[in-house]
């Protein structure tokens, strides 16, 4: 198990765990949207949203049906999954509660929200923006 993860085990069993982390800020909405779509697709929902780490990184658990997992190519059986998202360079990937799949992480993705187009006609802010990721 990283460091980062023990880390993070500790906070969650802590005060955070309750409804307030339900949902990402209202200015990520959009990207809850994007993710939420992908796996209602598949009959799966946001179960909660944690509280961003160091890296401003949202964990959102997913329940329900979607329990693809890049690690294996399929579905699993039991075991849940969960993606990292970064709202500012706005990509996530999935990791895996699956005890095989510890350490996994799938390759980053782009997240594609209504925001990505007007981002992209302000090239220069962002980038400016991204120097200090
Ligand atoms: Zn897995």
């Amino acid at each position: 198990m990283e460091f980062d993860d023990q880390e993070r085990l500790r906070a969650d069993s802590g005060v955070n765990d309750n409804d307030r982390s339900k949902h990402m800020p209202p200015e990520y909405a959009d990207i809850e949207e994007f993710i939420a779509t992908m796996v209602g697709a598949f009959g799966g929902y946001i179960r909660k949203v944690r509280p961003p780490d160091t890296r401003g990184k949202y964990r959102l658990e997913i329940a329900g049906n979607y329990r693809y997992c890049e690690n294996i190519k399929k579905q699993h059986k039991k075991n849940q999954v969960y993606f990292l998202v970064d709202p500012i360079k706005k990509i996530y990937y999935q990791r895996c509660y699956d005890p095989d799949c510890q350490g996994f992480q799938s390759a980053k993705k782009p997240i594609y929200t209504s925001q990505t187009v007007n981002n992209q006609q302000e090239n220069n802010s962002i980038s400016k923006y991204n120097l200090y990721y």
